[in-house]
């Protein structure tokens, strides 16, 4: 039950069918506190991030396609301002600050669960894909995958944490490597990149950015990279890496939709090294030597978004400080240009929808 003042109805940013454009519902339904399911909590979100996957989500081209009608969306950060009656054990209560990342939900009891792989678990619900997410002002959430944001950190600041921070945090907690080894993040001037770079710092990790352009390159330096490439004026990236890194980089954090990004990680990557794939392309396929993935005992893992741990972690070490999200806030009606602007690689680092801004 609930102490605040719920309205009926909300704004929401509402995809009709696959492929239509965005359309801003004032009208929208808010699920009453007394409808609420144990276990169900509403947020009341103060801002949410857009992310690639939301522009996937709405044209649905993914080989598995989105509910619709859909709102998208699943960076958000607001407040519970009600929980199911008869929900037992909540880590967390009304009045909370909490975000809402890609994974919803899950059955915590399945194998995947217990292993710590919750992204997997077959009863997932997905934010902004099979549920609906953070592109309004009311959400409908769980509270056992609400990730609590703690005190030092803004609301707009955390709410790009909670998937593009995640997806990159664990992805380099799981590549294998010690202080000091050798990572190299291709796209390390964009919206995940520019967070790998910082999280590859915290764990003491030796950072190569490969990018474009003298704006990309000096925030790259910026955040921690030691040694910087430019894609489009280096010849020959392979022998690059390997001459700076005396023999081969031990780690790559690949998001890159082509193919091509990972056969050339492989060929750069020292014998041992580990590939970690992030990016979610619609049609792509891994494009790599099996000669020389076996020959140099390359390791390639997927990496898929995190768990509740990882999104404690990634939160936690921004919140200290260590971790800062370049981004640019705007109202939630401005969600059709930023897709546009996302179809034609226009955005710098990330955008972030805020809820009170008209
Ligand atoms: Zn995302
Ligand atoms: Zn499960």
């Amino acid at each position: 039950m609930s102490h605040y003042n719920i309205p009926k109805v909300q704004t929401a940013a509402v995809i009709d069918h696959s492929g239509d454009s965005i359309r801003i519902d004032h009208e929208f339904p808010v699920k009453p506190a007394n409808e609420l399911l144990p276990g169900e909590c509403l947020v009341k979100l103060e801002c949410s991030g857009a992310c690639h996957t939301d522009l996937h989500a709405a044209l649905g081209d993914w080989p598995v396609s989105a509910k619709t009608p859909l709102v998208g969306g699943h960076e958000g950060v607001g407040i519970i301002v009600a929980t199911g009656q008869n929900t037992f054990n909540s880590p967390v209560k009304t009045g909370d600050r909490v975000g809402i990342k890609w994974l919803a939900d899950s059955c915590l009891n399945c194998e995947h669960c217990k292993k710590g792989r919750e992204q997997n678990c077959l009863k997932a619900k997905l934010s902004g894909f099979t549920v609906d997410g953070t592109f309004q002002e009311y959400v409908v959430s769980y509270v056992n995958h609400v990730t609590p944001i703690p005190e030092g950190i803004a609301s707009d600041e955390a709410a790009s944490v909670l998937c593009a921070g995640v997806t990159v945090y664990r992805a380099i907690k799981y590549s294998q490597t010690n202080p000091c080894d050798w990572i190299v993040i291709p796209g390390g001037g964009g919206g995940l990149g520019h967070l790998a770079i910082q999280y590859a710092r915290v764990r003491g990790l030796r950072v190569i950015a490969v990018d474009t352009g003298s704006e990309k390159k000096e925030l790259c330096l910026e955040l921690g990279a030691e040694k910087w490439i430019d894609f489009k004026e280096c010849q020959d990236i392979v022998a690059e890496i390997r001459t700076i890194t005396d023999g081969g980089a031990h780690s790559a954090v690949v998001t890159s939709a082509s193919g091509s990004g990972y056969r050339q990680a492989v060929d750069y990557l020292r014998p041992g090294g580990t590939l970690m794939a992030v990016g979610l392309p619609g049609k792509s396929t891994l494009e790599a030597s099996i000669f020389f993935t076996v020959f140099k005992s390359i390791s390639i893992l997927g990496s898929y978004v995190g768990n509740r741990q990882d999104a404690t972690e990634a939160i936690e070490i921004a919140a200290r400080g260590d971790v800062k999200v370049h981004f640019t806030t705007k109202p939630l009606k401005e969600l059709g240009n930023v897709y546009e602007g996302m179809k034609s690689g226009k955005i710098a680092g990330r955008i972030v929808l805020n809820m009170s801004q008209r």
